[in-house]
């Protein structure tokens, strides 16, 4: 503004650059919040909800048994589950799911497909979701699931 006059002290800037140096100064030797994702993984809570993984029982069948108790908990309708007739070497059990499919896109990992399962079939590992760079990826199928 027309006559209005800053004071030399302030015209020069010296103790603003300073007192921001000094914060940088603060900052350079503390331990950085930061990580190098994704070579450094954080590390997650136990209680972490991240993918899920569908279990195996001990002769490594799948536990799942296509009852669609998951699908029809998750409110976010992303589980797609086709059923199939089981092996008949399969005990205890008429079906297996043919098809098995969360779109990662739209599950909002809540949890409720596991509180759902009679069977203990499905679970939630600590791996934090991934990234990918189309829409088909984030659609994990039974051998990623299975193997997740
Ligand atoms: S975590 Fe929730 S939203 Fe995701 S698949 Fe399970 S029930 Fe659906
Ligand atoms: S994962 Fe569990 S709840 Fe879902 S279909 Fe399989 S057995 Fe049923």
């Amino acid at each position: 503004m027309p006559g209005s006059r800053l004071a030399w002290y302030t015209r020069i800037y010296f103790p603003t650059i300073a007192k921001g140096m000094m914060v940088s100064l603060r900052h350079f030797f503390k331990k950085p919040v930061t990580i190098n994702y994704p070579e450094e993984r954080p590390k997650v809570s136990e209680r972490f909800r991240g993918e899920h993984r569908l279990t195996k029982d001990a002769n490594g069948n799948m536990k799942c048994v296509a009852c669609y108790m998951c699908a029809t908990a998750c409110p976010a309708h992303c589980i797609t589950i086709e059923a199939q007739a089981a092996p008949p070497e399969w005990e205890n059990r008429d079906k297996i799911p043919k098809v098995f499919e969360i779109d990662m896109l739209k599950c909002i990992y809540c949890g409720y497909c596991v509180e759902a399962c009679p069977k203990e079939a499905i679970e939630m590992t600590n791996k934090i979701p991934q990234v990918y760079d189309n829409r088909q990826a984030f659609i994990y199928g039974l051998d990623k699931l299975l193997n997740n």
